[in-house]
């Protein structure tokens, strides 16, 4: 069994709930954006960077190291880079220089926006889910990055919006692009972080939700002064 979670989003207590829920799974692998919005960057990227298999680079974590034109971010995303930018350690920035813009692995391929463009495309609905199958060769790609939990898949139906704790059967024989949703910011309208658990031998995937204090995280960005909106999406989930 694999534990796929993305774009935690410098959300220490939201990791630290799905990293309970997960306990003892054998793998995790992460889709990228470890940081940006929120406020514990430093404190995530210790946490997770032993326990992760596979760890892929989103573009918050290009962005907060320079590596990415901060003026493609909205206003709100952009102050949150340059102040995650300004606490983070030295050690920390170069974990994020050494993430991967894609893996692959037996029978899947792993990137955080979209196979055609790794870092920044969002796969929104089925039009550009059906535009990218032809850009990866395993029976399954998963992304991030749109931070809502969803399959689109090449047969019918092409579109499967997640019911937590349901076990879904996938077609190795099909093609289907898996988005396991946000651990730290969610957008779905439903606030509890998201992450989904892979069984490569059944072929099947359940999408989780955990709660987590939001409460909490709230407050450590209203205390660092990060941008009000950013505060108050996380409890509403969008
Ligand atoms: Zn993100």
């Amino acid at each position: 069994m694999i534990a796929i979670i993305s774009d935690i989003h410098s959300n220490l207590a939201g990791l630290k709930a799905v990293l309970k829920d997960i306990g003892k799974t054998e793998k995790i692998w992460c889709l990228g954006d470890f940081v940006g919005y929120g406020p514990n960057p430093n404190e995530v990227l210790e946490l997770i960077k032993d326990k992760l298999t596979f760890k892929l680079s989103g573009n918050h974590d290009l962005g907060c190291i320079g590596q990415m034109d901060l003026n493609s971010f909205t206003s709100s995303a952009k102050a949150a880079c340059e102040y995650t930018a300004k606490i983070l350690t030295e050690e920390n920035k170069k974990y994020l220089e050494s993430l991967e813009l894609l893996e692959t692995d037996d029978k899947s391929t792993l990137v955080h926006g979209s196979p055609r463009e790794p870092v920044w495309e969002y796969i929104l609905n089925e039009d550009i889910a059906f535009q990218n199958f032809s850009f990866f060769e395993s029976p399954i790609c998963f992304v991030g990055h749109t931070h809502l939990p969803v399959i689109f898949k090449k047969s019918k139906p092409h579109t499967l919006v997640s019911k937590p704790g349901e076990e879904i059967k996938l077609d190795i024989n099909d093609k289907a692009i898996v988005n396991p949703g946000s651990v730290g910011q969610p957008r779905d309208g439903n606030p509890q972080s998201s992450y989904i658990l892979f069984n490569e031998k059944k072929f099947t995937v359940i999408f989780k939700r955990v709660p987590y204090d939001v409460k909490s995280t709230q407050e450590i960005m209203k205390k660092d002064k990060l941008p009000e909106s950013l505060i108050e999406r996380l409890g509403h989930g969008l």
